[in-house]
């Protein structure tokens, strides 16, 4: 605009002042220079009318103030952390950890080792409140102590075990893991890795337990220290999938314990494992009885 009334000004100038110059001299330039002073005017009217019917420019703002909801969005692989034998010495630094990354994880717990002691017990107050962590029966006595192949020979001993362990902490959940064990039995999965088990493991699923084993299993030295580095154990979660290895199809059930978390070493490893499966963003993580076939899907 500023260059437009300048321009005409310059020429209306030049029209005014050069009289008996160059510019006086002949009307047909004088006539010649207005043409194309209201042509300009009004090419330059014409690009303001068309600007006016241009939808406004989106501001930037504008944009990033629209807020979608959040939605979840459900990865084709589901992870299930469980930690087994706790209450004990590790436990709580698994809390910290889980409540640090605010992931779901499973505690199998061992009736006995919620009495042991008053922080043991104290330690059992904190998961029954907290709301990453769900609570299942891993026995009351932890097979009468790790005498594994007496109390397997004992079906019924063996339900009466977990009933023990499920009456003493009130538990709500019907879901066991056999100590020493890997034993499966669901609606969908029957299978027993000791096959002289398999009579104690089908006692349990006709008192109405169900059974969860586990796909893959972080391992640890009898000085309580883990085997696998968290490198390898990544590694190791991404071949059991590609290789199809786990019971249901994308679901992988990880076994761990709780007391090979106890130093701070280890569980800096677990607390890695999980930043690092977090960040593939390929992975759901779940607690046990979200697991398919477990009655609650
Ligand atoms: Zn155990």
């Amino acid at each position: 605009m500023c260059r437009a009334i300048n321009f005409i000004g310059q020429i209306n100038k030049n029209m005014d002042t050069d009289s008996g110059g160059y510019f006086t001299s002949s009307t047909l330039f004088k006539t010649s220079l207005l043409t194309i002073s209201f042509s300009t005017i009004y090419l330059y009217r014409s690009e303001k009318a068309f600007q006016f019917f241009q939808p406004a420019a989106i501001k930037e703002d504008t944009v990033t103030a629209i807020q979608l909801p959040a939605i979840k969005v459900r990865k084709k692989k589901t992870i299930y952390l469980t930690f087994d034998d706790g209450p004990n010495k590790g436990t709580q630094k698994l809390i910290n950890i889980i409540d640090a990354e605010q992931i779901p994880a499973t505690m199998f717990l061992v009736g006995e080792h919620v009495y042991g002691s008053r922080e043991q017990h104290n330690i059992y107050d904190s998961l029954v409140c907290n709301k990453f962590i769900e609570i299942a029966n891993h026995s009351f006595t932890h097979a009468f102590e790790n005498r594994y192949r007496r109390f397997y020979d004992l079906p019924d001993s063996v339900v009466n075990d977990f009933e023990r362990c499920a009456d003493s902490l009130q538990l709500t959940s019907n879901i066991v893991r056999t100590p020493g064990r890997n034993i499966w039995r669901t609606k969908n999965i029957s299978s027993t890795d000791i096959k002289t088990t398999s009579a104690a493991a089908d006692s349990l699923l006709t008192k109405g337990f169900t059974a969860v084993g586990w796909d893959l299993e972080w391992h640890f030295t009898n000085d309580q220290r883990l085997v696998q580095t968290d490198s390898q154990l990544l590694r190791q979660i991404d071949s059991v999938f590609v290789n199809k290895k786990t019971k249901t199809a994308d679901q992988l059930v990880l076994l761990a314990h709780d007391r090979s978390f106890f130093s701070s070493t280890d569980s800096s490893a677990l607390h890695r494992l999980i930043i690092e499966l977090k960040k593939l963003d390929e992975y759901n993580f779940e607690t046990v009885s979200k697991y398919p076939g477990l009655g609650t899907q």
